[in-house]
């Protein structure tokens, strides 16, 4: 599904366009369309009311208590073409629209009655519309799908807020996600910084004393630990990347001249990665 095909097809003084997908001949189950919707733009959407119905709970916004055969909807082309897609359950992430027209179709589906929580499931054509944002504009799916409680969407889109500052969240979108998922993601950056505070500041455990280096000589490499720790926790985000804990505390072992120590860091700073790659990344 390509949404952007509807528009495509759209010229000024381009005069009753028909969707590429619900055409004349679109068949469900055997059956072809009985409802023609129309758009703004007179794009005509051949659709079959059944499916409509079935996916509705309020007769599609009250508009299908009454068998008809047209129906004259005001939200642009772009958008009820969001919506049958979702209603259908046909893919439409491949091209996405531009996010304020999924927005907008979000909002048509609330207002024709069609839950939207059952459709959030990650199979579903919703949750992958709304996903594919995630990597281009985190904080406005985030919100998004925090403003309709999809959970599992807003936990999943989470992970790509790791670095964003919430200072520079502007108050629309604090509105729209609402207090509860704010403090979930301000919560989740909190304490992924306690975590990673926690995991630096454990130094590589002591060897064995030997002829060259004993209990006194081995407090060289806690201090360089404890210098490559204090730069990190100063610098930290919550999305602190392990190659550069890595490089910061391998940094601090060049001045350490002992292979028994050097092994003891090595060792240190694989359980520093692995503990901080498990560290909880989403909401
Ligand atoms: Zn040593």
């Amino acid at each position: 599904m390509h949404p952007q095909h509807i528009t495509q097809q759209l010229s000024p003084g381009d005069a009753d366009a028909t969707s590429s997908v619900f055409n004349p001949g679109f068949v469900l189950d055997g059956f072809l369309p009985d409802l023609v919707i129309t758009t703004p733009e007179w794009v005509s959407f051949h659709v079959h009311s059944g499916r409509l119905l079935l996916s509705s709970s309020n007769a599609f916004g009250g508009l299908l208590t009454q068998p008809t055969y047209s129906l004259a909807l005001p939200e642009p082309a772009v958008v009820i073409n969001i919506v049958l897609s979702i209603i259908y359950d046909l893919q439409c992430h491949h091209n996405p629209p531009p996010l304020p027209s999924t927005q907008a179709a979000l909002d048509a589906l609330v207002k024709y009655g069609v839950p939207l929580a059952p459709l959030a499931a990650p199979q579903h054509p919703l949750y992958r519309l709304i996903f594919s944002y995630a990597p281009y504009y985190p904080i406005e799916a985030y919100a998004l799908a925090a403003h309709h409680r999809l959970e599992n969407l807003a936990a999943a889109i989470s992970s790509h807020l790791l670095a964003y500052d919430l200072s520079r969240l502007s108050d629309e979108l604090a509105i729209k996600m609402g207090p509860v998922y704010f403090s979930r993601l301000a919560n989740l950056h909190r304490a992924r910084l306690a975590a990673l505070r926690n995991i630096v500041l454990r130094p590589p455990a002591p060897h064995a004393p030997t002829a060259n280096c004993d209990h006194d000589a081995q407090r060289e490499l806690s201090r360089a630990w404890a210098f490559a720790t204090a730069e990190i926790v100063w610098n930290a985000l919550p999305n602190t990347s392990t190659s550069s804990l890595r490089a910061a505390f391998l940094q601090a072992g060049t001045s350490v001249s002992c292979p028994e120590c050097q092994n003891m860091l090595h060792q240190r700073i694989q359980e520093v990665t692995n503990e901080w790659l498990a560290v909880k990344s989403t909401i």
